[in-house]
């Protein structure tokens, strides 16, 4: 690449310069001229193409060791540059929408490469895009966007153009077609084509929320926000015309109704309740048929025991009639043969003279004592076989009333788990809706909402003020005031700021992605509302806290909860609580999800888990910093905790995490700093936080691509910051006289984000912009 053309092109594009933000207008004036680089500086052309080459080799050195600019030599150059002026960066923007950063160093501008490290620009490049003013850009101007071929924000900046959620077809794009009278659809990917979109559905664009609030505020007795919406799509969405008509059907009573939340708060709260109340009843019929259930299995087992019982008896009286039956028919036999014995025949005559035997004489007293014996046997046979057929024929009675007992409970209980199935699904129904409707709510308040801290500090209170609790002003060359979903003053405890947090929090246990990000410069109190104290902990542990005491209190749903902690320091991830933290890990994306496979999860169910999980985080941060001299306000460092739930009842799964973020610091690095692995660091966190920057613009202005790959950071954070997840930033600032610019910028970007919260009324948003 020659150095003469890339120079040519930096003097052709002053306008695409930046500052390591890329968020600050104000900051220009403080920038590097790059013009003045180089040639400037007394090299001549020959020397300019070895310096090139020299730190094309150096770079090349760089990736295989990581150490390049560890390297003294190349701070040369910047000694002949003043003192404490930033460096500047450039926003070069490709056709297909990837956005590359750069610097311009003794005269090569340079960039920093994912794989490579920091590389000369490529000349190829410079055909293929043209640098922007990123602050343009981002906020959607119309003069940065010259270039049709590159995809600028704000061609989708319409109200008309919206986008909701309908079931089984997910996100879809909404757009108010001007017809006869304006219909509102939606583009079906299926089909193809533009359908109308349901009044139900359509209730949850700004366009119409914002008329419909337009009529309830002029009409506070009509509360009916679908009847609402209903008369704007009859009147053309002319709100005018609809509370004209109210007034023409209703008279001027209407004019005068108590004044509370907003029509939607107050529908969704009253059906919140609703749903609360039905669930609660739902559980009770559950409960009672449970115990129903119970007592039916305990009769059942009873009875079963008494037939069990009864049929052994029944056996055993059969045996003892087989063998009173067999004693008789032996005894009879006995009879038999002693009647039908015949005399013994006579003896042969003796030949010696022996005495003659008396001869036996013959008894028919014992025949016939036998033969009444025998009688009697038979008589009590026979009445003994009465009785048993008798009872056996009642036993054959009762065992068949049992059995048609137990069919009938059978039956019966059939019936009960037919209800109790019923049951279940009306209570999974209602648990869904009941979800569907918080995370409704929150929607409504913002799926990203924005929070401004300012760290305490004695001396320079003067230069901020606080208005009101969602509005602070900064005095710097006349008053500029930002305004932001809470402010919180530096008398705020961390008790405060955790609170703002916990309603976003507590959809985490739904089964959503909540992410909950730092952002500000070194010092401003990143650290501390992210982490905190021993005695005074930060959103980190309160929120774990917060969620596991949630987990243990809903009975009817068995959670388990994991930790991971990971650092991203120059675009390499890297494990916190792996036995090797150094081991770099890689990004896996499947589909929707992101996953880094490998990297640890602990499971944790108390508080004393999380401390110490967190605490083994910690300590593994500060030895890998300490052993490459890093610093840790230099990386972003990410808690995630895992939360999957099963439903006993319903046997519904959800799954959601919580990513608490504590960035790098976002300021900007003076020229003396800007070598060696500072550069590394700086140009690293530059892109991840533009990208960053790029991602809410995008979300901002409804984009079908969302540039979430442009950085680790970003990619790793999408599952927080799309579909239905939920985002809490932090804007961190420091009050000092010093730290002036790096407030202003930080309040900048904090309000760029500010307009990302969807649900807002268009009103509000505008609200976000600084005034001066
Ligand atoms: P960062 O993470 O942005 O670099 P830190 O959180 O480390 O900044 O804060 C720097 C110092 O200021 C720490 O000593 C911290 O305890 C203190 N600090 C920051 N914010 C507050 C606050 N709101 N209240 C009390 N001390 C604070």
């Amino acid at each position: 690449m020659g150095s003469g053309a890339s120079k040519k092109q930096l003097q052709e594009t002053p306008r695409g310069r930046s500052e390591i933000r890329n968020f600050s207008t104000s900051q220009s004036s403080a920038c590097y001229d790059e013009t003045s680089s180089g040639r400037e500086l007394g090299h001549s052309k020959v020397e300019e193409d070895e310096i090139q080459e020299e730190i094309e080799r150096m770079a090349q050195r760089f990736n295989r060791t990581g150490d390049y600019f560890n390297d003294d030599s190349l701070a040369v150059s910047n000694t002949a540059q003043p003192d404490e002026v930033s460096l500047a960066f450039e926003s070069f923007l490709h056709k297909d929408g990837t956005l590359y950063t750069c610097f311009t160093q003794n005269g090569i501008r340079l960039y920093f490469d994912e794989e490579k490290g920091l590389v000369p620009f490529p000349q190829e490049l410079y055909s293929q895009g043209r640098f922007i003013n990123i602050q343009n850009w981002l906020s959607g101007s119309s003069d940065s966007v010259e270039n049709a071929a590159v995809p600028g924000p704000s061609y989708m900046d319409n109200e008309r153009t919206s986008g909701c959620y309908l079931p089984g077809k997910g996100m879809v794009m909404t757009y108010i077609f001007e017809e006869r009278t304006n219909v509102c659809k939606y583009f079906d990917n299926n089909s193809g084509a533009w359908l109308i979109l349901p009044l139900q559905w359509e209730i949850n664009l700004d366009f119409i929320k914002y008329r419909v609030q337009q009529v309830k505020e002029a009409l506070p007795a009509i509360t009916d926000y679908k009847e609402i919406a209903a008369a704007l799509r009859q009147c053309n969405y002319n709100p005018d015309e609809v509370i004209s008509i109210f007034l023409a059907i209703f008279g001027d009573s209407l004019e005068s109704s108590a004044e509370g939340e907003t029509f939607e708060e107050t529908f969704i709260h009253s059906d919140l309740f609703e749903k609360d109340s039905k669930i609660e009843s739902l559980n009770h019929k559950l409960q009672e048929r449970e115990r129903e259930m119970e007592n039916l299995h305990v009769r059942c087992r009873c009875l079963q025991e008494e037939n069990h019982r009864l049929t052994h008896m029944t056996q055993f009286l059969h045996a003892r009639v087989a063998e009173i039956e067999a004693e008789r028919e032996s005894a009879l036999e006995r009879i038999k043969a002693l009647q039908d014995t015949p005399p013994p025949p006579p003896l042969p005559p003796a030949p010696a003279p022996m005495p003659i035997r008396p001869k036996q004489p013959f008894e028919p007293q014992k025949l016939w004592r036998l033969s009444r014996a025998a009688r009697d046997l038979n008589i009590s046979n026979q009445q003994l076989k009465a009785t048993v057929s008798l009872n056996l024929s009642e036993f054959g009675r009762y065992i068949s009333k049992l059995g048609s007992v137990i069919l009938e409970l059978k039956d019966f209980e059939l019936g009960s788990t037919k209800e109790m199935e019923e049951l279940r699904t009306l209570y999974k129904r209602e648990a869904l809706e009941r979800k569907l409707l918080y995370n409704q709510l929150q929607e409504l308040r913002g799926n990203i909402r924005v929070f401004c801290r300012c760290c305490p500090d004695s001396h320079s209170l003067m230069l901020v003020e606080f208005p009101s609790d969602d509005q602070i002003i900064v005095n710097q060359n006349g008053k500029k005031k930002f305004q932001f979903d809470r402010v919180f003053a530096p008398h705020c405890t961390q008790e405060d700021v955790f609170d703002g947090t916990l309603p976003i929090i507590k959809s985490c246990v739904d089964g959503y992605n909540i992410c909950i990000l730092a952002y500000g410069q070194t010092g401003s109190g990143k650290t501390y509302t992210m982490m905190g104290t021993e005695d005074k902990p930060g959103v980190n542990i309160r929120s774990i806290r917060e969620l596991l005491r949630i987990c243990q209190e809903r009975e009817k749903i068995k959670y388990t909860t994991k930790i991971s902690m990971l650092e991203i320091y120059n675009e390499t991830i890297k494990d916190l609580l792996s036995k090797n933290p150094s081991e770099p890990l890689e990004i896996r994306t499947h589909g929707k999800s992101v996953t880094v496979p490998g990297l640890t999860e602990i499971e944790v169910s108390t508080e004393a888990d999380i401390k110490d999980t967190i605490t083994l985080g910690e300590k593994n941060r500060t030895v890998a910093s300490t052993k490459m001299n890093t610093e840790s306000s230099r990386s972003h460092l990410m808690v995630m905790l895992h939360v999957n739930g099963i439903d006993n009842i319903s046997g519904v799964a959800s799954y959601g995490t919580l990513t608490l973020c504590d960035l790098a610091g976002s300021e900007r690095i003076s020229k003396t700093e800007a070598t060696g692995q500072r550069l590394v660091e700086a140009a690293a966190i530059n892109k991840s936080l533009t990208s960053l920057g790029q991602v809410f613009t995008a979300l901002k202005n409804n984009t079908l691509h969302v540039p979430y790959r442009n950085s680790k950071l970003t990619h790793l954070l999408q599952p927080s910051l799309s579909g239905n997840a939920k985002a809490c930033v932090f804007v961190n600032v420091s009050t000092d006289a010093q730290n002036l610019g790096e407030t202003l910028s930080s309040l900048q970007f904090g309000s760029s984000i500010q307009q990302v919260a969807l649900g807002k009324a268009p009103q509000n948003i505008g609200q976000a912009k600084p005034e001066k």
